[in-house]
């Protein structure tokens, strides 16, 4: 079966499902617009034969497992999970001045390619698998995530579960600039920092222990860690009470990238040592949050290996890069198990008003998801 050409010629289809879910605009704070989203797009994953499991949420949209049936012999464990995510940065509204639209083999719109055709990938492969009666070796499940954009307890939990639960991941976020996949991530941790000093009237300033004056040097000295790729941006300051008092407080909050947990575990050593220059002058520190890189693993290489040699024989040659954003691949990943992101078409601009997907790359990744998910 070429699936180059089976949904080459389904394309109008897949730009008519397309249209559909972008359409339901589903900004990850607006509970009723995700789930609106969702019921339609559970709604046709339901066409697929699959068995959809809805796990009701307060504060965020619904999530939701999407299980498809593999061979008979394929244990649980044994399963593919696809992550996927159905929120979107884009407030209701934005698509009146961000319309949905096809120019010069681009599609446009809010969330079009992050990553509304993610979910038209999954669903155009699994309904394919449906009505060609295929065999998938692996049992399948789907994960729509919900509230993917702004980090969640709850989902990443799940994720955590799912992906352990699993043989394998495959994650259907954008691609590279180019169509490369994405095997490595920046891992990031978000550090407050906090200096206590002392209060003493600005005309006797030596009577008292300037917190500013203490943070704005450590953070200066903090960036000798920012070798090897890390990148310590801070970008949350404040501190003191009055100009004519010696600024007793000071806290700083900033946003740090690294390319592996040793490199982490260097840079919270080093916070947990900081040492004040100022007599007096105290530290305290706390990570607020905390996302695990995306690093290459055997495992992740190995399957890499195998993408590569199955879109060969596609007439698609496969390339691999890293980039500095996270993504719930990095879950997975940092649980050890084999994980291949970047999935989704190539495009560019997400998170910009000039988002768009390459729509001959949309049809090509949903045919590549299909022989993976029947050969892996
Ligand atoms: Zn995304």
């Amino acid at each position: 079966m070429d699936f180059n050409m089976y949904f080459k010629s389904r394309q109008g289809e897949m730009i008519h499902l397309l249209k559909n879910i972008v359409g339901r605009e589903s900004p990850t704070q607006d509970k009723k617009a995700v789930d609106a989203c969702s019921a339609f797009v559970v709604g046709e994953f339901k066409k697929t034969g699959a068995k959809v499991t809805c796990f009701p949420q307060k504060k965020i949209g619904d999530l939701h497992l999407v299980e498809f049936p593999g061979s008979i012999k394929s244990p649980a464990n044994e399963r593919i999970l696809v992550l996927t995510h159905i929120d979107t940065v884009w407030p209701v509204g934005k698509i009146d001045k961000m319309p949905f639209y096809i120019s010069g083999g681009k599609v446009y719109g809010p969330g079009v390619l992050d990553m509304k055709a993610g979910l038209v990938e999954a669903l155009c492969a699994l309904k394919a698998i449906h009505q060609l009666s295929l065999r998938p070796a692996r049992k399948i499940a789907v994960f729509i995530n919900s509230a993917e954009e702004i980090g969640n307890d709850v989902t990443q939990e799940m994720i955590a579960r799912l992906a352990g639960g699993s043989k394998l991941v495959l994650c259907l976020e954008p691609a590279l600039p180019g169509g490369a996949l994405k095997t490595q991530r920046k891992g990031r941790v978000v550090i407050r920092l906090e200096v206590k000093g002392k209060a003493a009237h600005a005309g006797t300033p030596e009577k008292g222990v300037n917190a500013i004056e203490e943070l704005v040097g450590k953070l200066y000295g903090l960036k000798r860690l920012a070798t090897a790729g890390v990148t310590i941006s801070v970008n949350l300051v404040g501190g003191g009470e009055k100009a004519n008092v010696v600024a007793e407080t000071a806290w700083a909050v900033m946003d740090i990238r690294f390319w592996s947990s040793a490199q982490k575990d260097r840079i919270v050593s080093a916070f947990k040592h900081l040492n004040p220059n100022r007599p007096g002058a105290k530290f305290k520190f706390e990570i607020e949050s905390l996302t695990p890189p995306m690093e290459k693993t055997k495992a992740s290489i190995q399957l890499f290996q195998q993408a590569k040699k199955i879109a060969a024989a596609m007439e698609i040659s496969l390339a691999e890069g890293r980039t500095g954003g996270g993504s719930d691949a990095s879950i997975a990943s940092g649980l050890g198990v084999a994980t291949l992101d970047g999935l989704g078409p190539d495009g560019d601009g997400i998170h910009a008003e000039k988002e768009h997907l390459l729509l001959s790359s949309l049809v090509q990744r949903t045919a590549l998801l299909t022989e993976l998910l029947r050969q892996l």
